[in-house]
């Protein structure tokens, strides 16, 4: 890193600054009349519009010490597309907003808008905007996102209904353990400069934590098989904690069957290395930005062929409880652990 080109932001100021990271962006939708450059950006679309947006601050969501700026970029988009797709819509638009101390370059702020671009280009999704300012410490990075869809296929969490089937794109828990190997090798880096970072054998589930993809595909196969999800929402604090939202939102109760909770090898044997159980990678961890939907049973022929798609539970009457159904046989609640709960299992 040392030889890299270091250009201070002072030297190209605010609107040398923004001037340069807007200045070859070109907008592919209709809907963006009117993109960086005024005082707003200007978006006409017949339909009506999903907005969402999601704030990222480092130290709480990040750590610049594993991740890289370009991957930072790209999933600063990424966990807000995947909101717009949980509504079954499609994003369109995206705003930018960034807060930076005198500690990045603008050669770094260029490596985050390359990973923003990026995930434009990968989602056809336009830059239209954002803000720009000066930070005391830290990078706080906050996205809005912009998508559309008709007023009936818009689907929301609070209409899941007894009977449907309870359904998971992808497969679980595999951002939790990427966390937890880059947490450890960072460990081992700040005792040990000298030591090698160690991530071999691990490039699924590290790259399912740094470069996260949005279930587009997921949106688009449901289209063409004329599915409309009877609820959905996406899973970005965990399992649990996402069909507890949609079971109560719904109000509805809910058996989860251990058994078909997908979770790919690599995870699972990560999670025995570090003695924790692997269902509960899937049911706390989170960030795995996977959309989980309910589905009128007549809707279950059309999916069941499909590979990245798993059927892991049915919706019950509210009085049945919200339940995992275990491997063993056993019945549990279903509460929301979050993060700190998984070690001790
Ligand atoms: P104002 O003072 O009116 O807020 P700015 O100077 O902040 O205007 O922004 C000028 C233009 O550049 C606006 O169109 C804005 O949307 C865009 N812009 C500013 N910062 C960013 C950024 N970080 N990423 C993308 N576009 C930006
Ligand atoms: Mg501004």
């Amino acid at each position: 890193m040392e030889n890299e080109k270091r250009t201070e932001i002072a030297t190209l100021g605010e609107f040398g600054l923004i001037d340069k990271l807007t200045k070859d962006i070109q907008l592919h939708n209709d809907s963006s009349v009117k993109g960086a450059g005024d005082d707003a950006a200007v978006i006409h679309s017949g339909l009506p519009q999903v907005i969402t947006t999601d704030i990222l601050v480092e130290g709480i969501h990040f750590d610049l010490v594993y991740t890289p700026l370009k991957h930072l970029g790209y999933k600063s988009v990424i966990v807000n597309l995947s909101d717009v797709y949980a509504m079954n819509a499609v994003p369109k638009q995206i705003l930018v907003s960034i807060a930076i101390s005198n500690r990045f370059s603008v050669e770094a702020i260029d490596e985050i808008y390359d990973g923003i671009k990026l995930a434009c280009a990968k989602y056809n999704v336009d830059l239209v905007g954002g803000d720009t300012t000066a930070s005391p410490k830290g990078l706080i990075i906050n996205v809005v996102a912009i998508g559309e869809q008709q007023k009936e296929k818009i689907v929301y969490r609070n209409t899941a209904k007894e009977g449907d089937i309870l359904c998971v794109s992808g497969d679980l828990g595999g951002a939790y353990m990427g966390l937890q190997i880059l947490q450890r090798e960072k460990h081992v880096f700040l005792n040990a400069p000298d030591a090698s970072i160690e991530l071999a054998g691990n490039d699924y589930i590290v790259g399912r934590q740094l470069k996260p993809e949005a279930r587009k595909d997921i949106i688009e196969y449901l289209e063409s098989e004329n599915i409309i999800p009877t609820s959905m929402i996406d899973i970005s604090d965990g399992l649990s904690s996402e069909i507890l939202h949609l079971c109560k939102q719904s109000e509805v109760g809910c058996q989860l069957n251990e058994a078909e909770v997908p979770i790919a090898n690599e995870t699972y044997n990560k999670a025995l290395d570090f003695n924790i159980d692997p269902i509960n990678c899937a049911l706390s961890g989170g960030e795995d930005y996977e959309l989980l939907f309910t589905l009128n049973p007549k809707d279950a022929d059309k999916i069941k062929s499909h590979p990245d798609i798993s059927v892991i539970g049915e919706i019950l009457d509210a009085n049945l409880g919200v339940k995992l159904f275990t491997k063993g046989g056993n019945y549990h609640d279903i509460i929301s652990l979050g993060w700190d709960g998984l070690k001790d299992g």
